[in-house]
């Protein structure tokens, strides 16, 4: 999960870390009185969850108080990349002397966490990469030592060797991998870092992303709804406790594993049908939870057909036929239901269904066959 500009920000003041005087504003006429506090050139800031914002125009600097809420109005109706502003952030103007780059960041491949560094900020750093490699120091950090003075040191040059500019940096640095851990971020990066007249650091900007398998224990940002990215239809499915992905097509697949889900995925294009979406039950499903996912997935408009696939281990095929059976009669009559039942109690699962006139199959790809017919008829 992406955090907003202002929500990263109110992390950093927590620990300390600079930043601008400023406010969130929802209306341009809130952003008037806020820049009138403030009282001085102000910075108007888009809250969208993409970067770029500069160059989208959603990131204006506002020298004449008196333009404020012309500018603040403009900004809320500018989409980014596709995105609707929440809000804008009005914040006090900085002089900048130099933009610096630092971030935290996951490194997948290497599978250990990135401290990256330049000496060219406000820019995006896989351009600063390609034009000013020089420019970059990249610190691996070892997990279990966690981030040493010797590494930051490397930092050193990339400052000219300002002493007093480097323990300033050097705390940043020690601050936002203390943030990464504790937030479970995939990132967190500030760009640019702001080196003002006075020989002060602030973060001018803040990028956070969580990891949402720690979600459970970041219970304090769960709250917060940043979920623009997600498909109205995946976040239903999360609120009901399921993994829901949604796709292109007509077909919806409910199963018991999300390998069992990719498998019918297949196998459904290779008889040409598309898949609406997929929705995983996970172990252990009972009938309830069984009907709960049917009325999930009726709620993607695109979908005219449903396949239930499953694999009975832990998981009872009789229990989950309960729950078919019960689900039915809320499906409307022009969507098709197929099911295949296999493993635990087959036989029971499949009785169950016959007795309200849906036939089950044991394989899978006569279940598919199945539901092509009776899609292609209807
Ligand atoms: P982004 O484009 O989404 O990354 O938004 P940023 O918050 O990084 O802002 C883009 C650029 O606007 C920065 O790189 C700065 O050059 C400039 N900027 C932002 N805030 C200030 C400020 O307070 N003073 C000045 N002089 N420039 C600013
Ligand atoms: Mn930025």
């Amino acid at each position: 999960m992406k955090l907003y500009e202002y929500q990263v920000k109110e992390i950093f003041s927590k620990y300390r870390i600079n930043i601008q005087k400023g406010k969130l504003a929802k209306t341009p006429q809130e952003a008037k009185q806020i820049a009138a506090v403030i009282g001085g050139p102000v910075v108007l800031k888009s809250q969208v969850l993409v970067g770029g914002r500069g160059k989208a125009g959603g990131v204006k600097i506002v020298d004449d108080l008196s333009d404020v809420e012309k500018v603040a109005d403009k900004i809320l109706e500018t989409e980014i990349k596709g995105y609707k502003p929440k809000a804008i952030l009005v914040l006090e103007k900085i002089e900048i002397k130099q933009e610096f780059y630092l971030s935290v960041v996951l490194d997948r491949k290497m599978k250990k966490t990135l401290v990256i560094f330049s000496s060219f900020g406000g820019m995006d750093i896989e351009e600063v990469s390609k034009k000013h490699p020089k420019k970059i120091v990249k610190l691996y950090v070892e997990e279990l030592l966690g981030i040493q003075d010797f590494h930051i040191n490397r930092l050193l040059p990339l400052v000219d060797n300002n002493r007093e500019m480097f323990l300033k940096l050097k705390k940043i640095v020690k601050t936002l991998y203390s943030i990464y851990k504790k937030y479970d971020c995939l990132i967190v990066e500030i760009n640019p870092l702001a080196l003002t007249d006075k020989g002060d650091l602030i973060a001018l900007d803040g990028k956070m992303e969580i990891d949402n398998n720690a979600n459970y224990r970041q219970k304090l940002l769960v709250d917060i709804d940043n979920k623009d990215k997600e498909n109205p239809i995946e976040l239903i499915g999360k609120k009901a406790g399921f993994v829901v992905i949604k796709l292109k097509g007509n077909i919806s697949i409910i199963s018991n594993g999300a390998g069992l889900a990719l498998s019918t995925l297949d196998l459904l294009h290779k008889y040409n049908m598309g898949v609406a979406n997929i929705l995983d039950l996970s172990g252990g499903a009972t009938p309830e939870k069984v009907i709960q996912a049917v009325k999930v997935v009726l709620q993607d408009k695109d979908v005219k057909g449903i396949l239930f696939n499953i694999f009975g281990g832990i998981t009872r095929c009789d229990e989950i036929a309960r729950g078919i059976a019960g689900a039915l009669k809320s499906i409307p009559e022009d969507i098709s239901v197929v099911c295949r039942l296999q493993g635990t109690n087959r036989e029971e699962g499949i009785n169950i269904l016959r007795d309200v006139n849906l036939d089950a199959e044991t394989y899978l790809e006569e279940t598919v066959k199945n539901i092509v017919l009776k899609m292609n008829r209807g």
